[in-house]
């Protein structure tokens, strides 16, 4: 089973990478940040909780998000692997993470962390902004502060993704494709490890 961490700063491309992994791995696809807007969308008590939070540029709690996505791993259960797009966001979302696949019998595979200077991500995101809809594209203010609060929250995971020998930097400027190949030849690695261990 091929269960990848795939990992970066909002605007550093994973959303768009995992489409693409999920043609070619065959794998389920859970990003939180799409499930938490199809809650707002739905208007469900999750979602009124959530929009505010999200609105503003902050995370949502650790419990909500946590709990939302074991049911979302439940609901793909027979799935062959699962690519976990903008979550784990926290340290105790990856310690969650890890427990809860533990509990099914699976472990986290990698962590690939696209690599993105910050201003190509405002950048990124401004441009976005025009046509994803999105609230928190559409001011400078907010989109920086999403950014700072990567960098303070979420960029940490990496250390512990680092002391299981899990995390793989892949380089996320340039085109989609050579992003997304050099993310293959990464993910091909791990892979080939697994199956010959
Ligand atoms: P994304 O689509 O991944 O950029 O996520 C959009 C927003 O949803 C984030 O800015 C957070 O407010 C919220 N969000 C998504 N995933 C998480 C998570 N794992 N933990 C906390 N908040 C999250």
């Amino acid at each position: 089973m091929l269960n990848i961490v795939l990992f970066g700063a909002p605007g550093a491309g994973k959303g768009t990478q995992a489409k693409k992994l999920v043609e070619k791995f065959h794998l389920a696809h859970l990003s939180t940040g799409d499930l938490l807007r199809g809650e707002i969308a739905a208007s469900t008590d999750l979602g009124k909780l959530a929009a505010e939070t999200i609105n503003r540029g902050e995370l949502a709690p650790d419990g909500m998000v946590i709990a939302m996505i074991a049911v979302y791993i439940d609901k793909a259960a027979n799935a062959s692997g699962f690519i976990f797009d903008g979550f784990p966001r926290t340290s105790l979302q990856a310690i969650a993470l890890d427990r809860m696949l533990e509990e099914r019998s699976m472990k986290v595979s990698g962590m690939f962390a696209l690599e993105v200077e910050n201003d190509e991500l405002i950048h990124r995101l401004q441009l976005r902004g025009k046509i994803s809809g999105r609230m928190d594209d559409q001011s400078t203010e907010i989109i920086e502060h999403r950014i700072k609060v990567y960098h303070k929250k979420t960029e940490p995971i990496i250390h512990y993704y680092s002391a299981q020998g899990k995390y793989f930097p892949v380089q996320g400027q340039g085109a989609e494709d050579e992003v997304f190949a050099r993310l293959n030849e990464a993910i091909f690695k791990i892979w080939r490890s697994q199956i010959s261990s």
